[in-house]
């Protein structure tokens, strides 16, 4: 992989949101999914940036509340999916078509992952995977709009990407999804593994995140519902579980109530 052209920091937002900022390195930066304006301004002034870009995975408060602020204060293009609910958008991002970060060197693609809400989509590039609430580390978003069959289908497509690729998803859900996962697949060590490493981080107060989707297809079980493994477990909650989208639906469901 050739060398990034921009770093990525999170700045912590909400109770458990990450905002990520990426930095060009010649004072122009972006973020993704900002919730609230404080921190992003907060994180702008410490580091002397401007705001050239903002990129929206979906609709949803947490991720977009502080994009009216900080349109008022920066003259930054706002990235983000076709969707009525989404009024500030100025490029509207279709999977197939590039999107180019202008001043920052930083091009991603666009896909399309709908499931958690209907116009979900990931931006992806340059080694590192923006997917939102779709794919969390250890965990998948909730189902608000979408179907089994579309979650499985969003998975299936971030899978396809480089086993490489860091996953920088929006919240930091890790532990509780590691909690989760052990109640799915007791025996398996990659996520035994990740699971300790996870509370080790979690008891200093740091981040658990970027995981890799190498990381995600060993440990997470919205990632493995084709694997022996969980296709048993959900199939002794539904006994017409099969491999892929059923187990995803019984799999989710019990999580919901987990
Ligand atoms: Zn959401």
């Amino acid at each position: 992989m050739s060398a990034r052209p921009f770093t990525i920091t999170a700045i912590p937002a909400l109770s458990d949101n990450y905002i990520w900022l990426l930095e060009a390195g010649n004072g122009k930066c972006a973020v993704v999914d900002p919730g609230e304006a404080q921190p992003v301004l907060a994180a702008l002034a410490a580091r002397g940036l401007d705001l050239s870009h903002i990129l929206l995975t979906h609709h949803h408060y947490d991720h977009v509340d502080g994009v009216p602020e900080l349109l008022e204060l920066y003259d930054a293009t706002v990235y983000g999916p076709a969707d009525d609910r989404l009024p500030f958008v100025h490029e509207v991002c279709r999977e197939g078509e590039d999107i180019h970060l202008e001043g920052m060197g930083i091009t991603f693609q666009v896909l399309d992952i709908p499931a958690h809400t209907r116009s979900h989509i990931a931006f992806y590039g340059h080694g590192a995977l923006f997917c939102g609430d779709t794919l969390f580390s250890v965990g998948c978003g909730r189902l608000f709009e979408g179907t089994a069959e579309e979650m499985q289908g969003a998975l299936d497509k971030l899978s396809a990407l480089p086993a490489e690729t860091e996953v920088y998803c929006a919240h930091e859900y890790t532990q509780s999804n590691c909690a989760f996962a052990l109640a799915v697949e007791p025996g398996n060590p990659a996520l035994q593994k990740r699971a300790t490493e996870v509370d080790t981080l979690r008891a200093r107060g740091e981040i658990t995140l970027p995981s890799t989707l190498a990381d995600e297809l060993s440990c997470n079980p919205f990632m493995r519902t084709r694997e022996d493994n969980v296709v048993t477990v959900a199939r002794g909650l539904d006994p017409q579980a099969t491999a892929g989208a059923s187990t995803m639906a019984v799999i989710r469901a019990w999580k919901d109530r987990f």
